[in-house]
């Protein structure tokens, strides 16, 4: 009799701390879109503002004030581009992304995103070599505009922790109903038991302390949301994204590889159109 009382007494506890729990969740995930909404509209003035300005300086021929000044503007592009991060993961997290379904074809999403960053793995000396296979220039369906921004993260991320000097390598295989592509570098490489944390937001490894401030320096800071987002955007498409790698050494560099895993659809789904 005082066993069982004792046992519906535990698990009334258990059951208000869960509920507790999904509710603190919410929360959590409301004041991340309410604040990020509202972080933007601040910054909206400010470049509406330095573009002003620019345009004042270059009339007048100040140089130095113009360096100044687009300093200004880059930081608040940076920053505009975490608010985005955050909403695109409050988003996710609550299902809420739609996709927009079309035509697309991996390589020229591939080709788009290395061309973009091309100036960054040049400046660093990271090689990044594709290797073509099967599907990689079949045509699928997707929203392009979201593949591109996988692509990208994970790209950024082979860079950002990868010395200079270092390599990457695009490979895949097509297997029955799915693409399978591999994004392998020559980095610090990641311990087992960070390899699921990664993917949840706001999780990045090492002492933040330390981090560089820049976005594509070696082991350049970032709010710890583009696995998060990448990892989202697959589920979404209905694939998935997981990391490979022997453990993190700063010495050794063993390096990680990052696999996605995406439908090959041969056309737009049903309830997609
Ligand atoms: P951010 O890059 O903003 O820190 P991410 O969500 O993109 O956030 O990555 C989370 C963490 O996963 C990074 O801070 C890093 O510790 C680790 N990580 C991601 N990609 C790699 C990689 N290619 N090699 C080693 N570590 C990585």
């Amino acid at each position: 009799m005082e066993t069982s009382q004792k046992i519906h007494y535990l698990s009334k506890q258990i059951e208000t701390a869960r509920s507790n729990l999904e509710k603190l969740d919410e929360s959590k995930s409301n004041f991340v879109a309410v604040a990020a909404h509202e972080l933007k509209t601040p910054l909206t003035l400010i470049d509406g503002y330095t573009s002003m300005l620019i345009d004042v300086i270059i009339k007048q021929n100040n140089n130095d004030l113009l360096v100044y000044t687009n300093g200004i503007l880059n930081g608040s592009k940076r920053l505009r581009a975490i608010i985005e991060d955050m909403l695109d993961v409050s988003l996710l997290e609550n299902n809420l992304l739609s996709l927009n379904y079309q035509p697309y074809w991996l390589n020229r999403i591939v080709e788009f995103v290395l061309l973009e960053l091309s100036p960054i793995s040049k400046g660093r000396d990271i090689s990044i070599n594709i290797q073509e296979f099967e599907g990689y220039r079949l045509i699928n369906y997707g929203d392009s505009e979201k593949l591109v921004q996988l692509f990208k993260n994970l790209l950024i991320n082979a860079i950002k922790f990868t010395p200079d000097g270092g390599k990457i390598n695009l490979s895949g295989r097509k297997l029955p109903g799915f693409i399978e592509v591999l994004i392998s570098d020559t980095g610090i490489g990641i311990n087992l038991e960070d390899q699921t944390l990664i993917f949840e937001k706001f999780n990045r490894l090492g002492n933040i302390a330390l981090h560089s401030s820049s976005k594509t320096n070696f082991k350049g800071g970032g709010p710890g949301l583009g696995l998060p987002i990448a990892k989202g955007i697959a589920e979404a498409h209905g694939g998935s994204i997981w990391v490979e790698s022997s453990g993190y050494s700063e010495t050794d560099f063993p390096g990680s590889t990052f696999h996605i895993l995406l439908p090959l659809l041969d056309k737009i789904p049903e309830n997609k159109k």
